[in-house]
């Protein structure tokens, strides 16, 4: 839906999702302010709302903030939503059913797969700099792209998130069976530890052995290629690319 309204306005290039100006066609202004307890919020009446994102901060996750309010102003006019940082753009997929719409609706918005897929498909290989490079032309947060880049790239592909303690999430792409899921430790082998201890901030994509990071049988007959880098505070992404076609099956 997101998608046939950027169409409709003729966009053809991700520089011109003009995030401000849709919120503006939709009946929605926008607004920055000091706002205590809560990221973003929209306040509707009839077919006007008043959309306010907290100053400051990221101005990608701000542009993601406008685009999450106008997902709710899409699928839940009538309501006032109000949103905390948790809530928006989170990658957890177990949170509230309302939220994970409007972060749907939000990444249909900046990053339309119309546009998203080609370009994605256009690099050789996966990696994060292709995600960088992605997240500078869609003007997204570094993590916004990544999830994005599993849903949509042409490679199977996982991210994993750790931290100290363990797993924190991961999202797979549409692609990889469900059998594969990542371990909750890390294991001393692969280079997110490196990452994770702060040895380095971001390491080259390298082959490991599939058994570094799934525990399943027969994981021991597969490589996979991983890639990692450190996240805010104490976590670090893992991008996982299954490049032995078998492990599909
Ligand atoms: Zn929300």
């Amino acid at each position: 839906m997101a998608e046939q309204l950027l169409q409709s306005l003729g966009v053809t290039t991700p520089g011109e999702i003009d995030v401000e100006a849709i919120a503006w066609e939709a009946g929605a202004s926008v607004r920055y302010g000091a706002l205590e307890s809560c990221e973003a919020r929209i306040i509707g009446y009839r077919d006007r709302a008043i959309i306010t994102v907290r100053d400051g901060g990221d101005w990608r996750r701000r542009r993601f903030s406008i685009a999450h309010e106008l997902g709710h102003w899409h699928f839940h006019r009538g309501r006032s939503s109000i949103c905390r940082a948790s809530e928006i753009g989170s990658p957890r997929q177990q949170g509230p059913a309302l939220e994970r719409q409007a972060d749907g609706y939000a990444a249909d918005l900046l990053m339309p797969a119309y546009l998203f897929r080609p370009m994605a498909a256009a690099y050789k290989r996966p990696s994060f700099e292709v995600v960088e490079a992605l997240a500078k032309e869609f003007s997204t947060s570094r993590l916004a792209t990544a999830l994005r880049f599993v849903d949509l790239s042409p490679w199977p592909c996982l991210i994993v998130c750790h931290g100290p303690e363990g797993r924190r999430w991961f999202r797979r792409g549409p692609d990889i069976p469900t059998h594969w899921f990542p371990q909750n430790d890390l294991d001393p082998e692969s280079s997110a530890m490196d990452v994770l201890y702060g040895k380095i901030g971001w390491s080259a994509p390298s082959l490991i052995g599939a058994d570094a990071w799934f525990d399943r049988w027969n994981a021991d007959r597969f490589n996979l290629v991983e890639q990692s880098v450190k996240g805010h505070g104490d976590e670090v992404f893992t991008l996982l690319t299954l490049t032995d076609g078998a492990m599909l099956d």
